[in-house]
């Protein structure tokens, strides 16, 4: 499906509008959709300068988003303050503000789910707590801390993005010691599989934060604040079908996490893993399922931004990247839309730059072999991208393991309607399978898409030609009304799909040639 500048035009003045008038719910849902289309958009775009500015605009829309979400949160805890007992008042002021956390609309692509809430982890986040996460990583205890934290790890609305990480997703998942003495105790605790649990459930957190000396300082602060993410907080159970490629990837990366003793010699773990597909298949998100499942530490870098944003300073960027990743290991490194990084050597679109953090990039993947054989340091590369033919031979030769994420099938389709639309109240009436089959062909992206877009048709033919007062005045239940069949019909026929058969064709071709599944 195109996406429609004008239409994201328009979705951000509503977005706006909406909550100017108060209606802070809609607002969000329309932000997300909005922050998701521009996503889109940008998978569409192979011009650079263009590419950076549609970049910017996502940040600064996923800015506002944030802020919004940090008005209804604020908006919630004054509400369950006067709602409350006087035993509640009793309570700390932390922990009203968990029971009145409140997520809006669930989009993983757009901010990580809540984890599950656990009372007895403090403590909870505040503002600063937030900013000092982005500037000072920390590790947690490992495993069961890390699936424990309160602050919902959310990830920016770029895939590279703005991201904002909770206090309590530390999501380095290890009993902090400090020093090589905690190195060696780290060691163990991964031969045991998680054994520092028991250390982590009454131990004191310490910091562990990557020393910057040596290097640029203003470096090192924007990858803790942009690229490392403490926990992604998605779950193989989020992601719908796909079973092939999580057992696939479970095999790659993250058993060799959970047993590295095992993947020595001709075992030793792959350098890295290309996910190969068409855009909105889920490639990012099963990224992020990696690296919540065997609890490493998340650096989620896309190629454009690495040779865009920090021209001049991307080599060292990436030296940085492998650097703190080893720091932190065991740590994924996902780098996603890795054919702008690696357009085929000689090519015009090779720029000077990019071909040097390619070469950088190279030199490090062969680097983290190396190192496996002294000290072993699990940190694994995971790519992504939607044009594989675009990656040279020397970049493809390091991502030994390359794997076909395909469109979903219709058992994954129905899967995907179900994921979608856990909080929306459907009609009793409703199809899902029939919804299903009626969307073949269709990605997982479009299919959150479109039931965006039948989630919301009630309330856009409920505030069809009022004024943002009459808007205002409305009570809540009547926007909320059940998504029928009716809707998934309105919104199929506006919405496209985005990967022609052609597309499709030309993926079979590229996986028959150098696909390692
Ligand atoms: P890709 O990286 O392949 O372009 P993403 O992982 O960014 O795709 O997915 C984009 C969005 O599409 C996700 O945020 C999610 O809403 C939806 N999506 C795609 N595939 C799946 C899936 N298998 N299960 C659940 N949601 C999916």
């Amino acid at each position: 499906m195109m996406v429609n500048v004008q239409e994201i035009c328009e979705n951000m003045r509503v977005a706006r509008e909406m909550v100017l008038t108060s209606q802070y719910e809609t607002g969000a849902v329309y932000y997300q959709g909005v922050v998701q289309q521009i996503h889109r958009l940008l998978q569409t775009i192979q011009e650079p300068n263009r590419k950076i500015k549609w970049q910017q605009v996502q940040q600064q829309v996923a800015a506002e988003y944030e802020n919004l979400k940090e008005l209804t949160n604020t908006i919630a805890m004054f509400k369950a303050d006067t709602t409350s007992s006087p035993a509640f008042n009793d309570r700390p002021l932390a922990t009203m503000r968990i029971s009145s956390f409140e997520e809006p609309t669930r989009d993983p692509d757009v901010w990580a789910p809540p984890p599950p809430r656990d009372p007895d982890v403090w403590p909870p986040p505040t503002p600063a707590d937030h900013r000092s996460s982005q500037v000072k990583p920390t590790r947690g205890p490992r495993r069961q801390e890390a699936s424990k934290s309160t602050t919902a790890s959310r990830g920016g609305g770029s895939k590279a993005g703005a991201k904002k990480g909770g206090t309590d997703a530390k999501g380095r998942n290890k009993d902090e010691k400090g020093g090589k003495g905690r190195k060696e105790a780290d060691k163990k605790d991964d031969k045991q599989g998680g054994g520092a649990e028991d250390n982590a459930a009454g131990g004191e957190e310490e910091e562990r934060k990557f020393d910057p000396s040596g290097y640029d300082r203003d470096l090192v602060d924007m990858l803790e604040r942009d690229i490392v993410q403490k926990n992604p907080s998605i779950r193989w159970t989020d992601i719908a079908d796909l079973q092939e490629a999580k057992r696939l990837l479970e095999e790659a990366v993250v058993l060799p996490m959970l047993m590295p003793d095992f993947f020595k010699g001709i075992r030793r773990p792959w350098k890295g893993v290309l996910m190969v597909g068409p855009p909105g298949t889920g490639k990012t998100m099963l990224a992020k399922a990696v690296a919540t499942e065997c609890k490493t530490t998340f650096f989620n870098v896309s190629s454009s931004t690495l040779t865009s944003k920090y021209r001049g300073e991307s080599e060292k960027l990436v030296r940085l990247l492998f650097e703190m990743a080893r720091f932190y290991a065991p740590s994924t490194i996902f780098v996603d839309e890795i054919d702008s990084l690696c357009s085929r050597r000689g090519s015009e679109s090779e720029h000077e730059a990019s071909r040097r953090v390619k070469s950088e990039l190279l030199m490090q993947m062969d680097g983290i072999q190396a190192s496996d054989s002294d000290e072993p340091k699990v940190v694994m590369v995971l790519a992504a991208t939607n044009f594989p033919w675009d990656i040279d031979e020397a970049l493809r030769r390091r991502l030994e393991k390359r794997i076909y994420i395909p469109l979903p099938n219709e058992e994954g389709r129905e899967a995907l309607l179900n994921i979608n639309l856990r909080e929306v109240k459907l009609d009793s009436d409703i199809n899902l399978a029939q919804i299903a089959t009626m969307l073949a062909g269709y990605s997982g992206a479009d299919i959150t898409n479109v039931c965006r877009d039948a989630s919301m048709m009630s309330m856009r033919r409920k505030i069809a030609g009022l004024t943002p007062d009459e808007i205002r005045a409305l009570p809540k239940e009547e926007l909320d009304l059940p998504v029928t069949q009716g809707d998934f019909h309105a919104a199929i026929a506006k919405c496209n799909k985005s990967v022609s058969q052609q597309d499709l064709d030309k993926y079979e071709t590229w996986m028959r040639e150098f696909g390692s599944t």
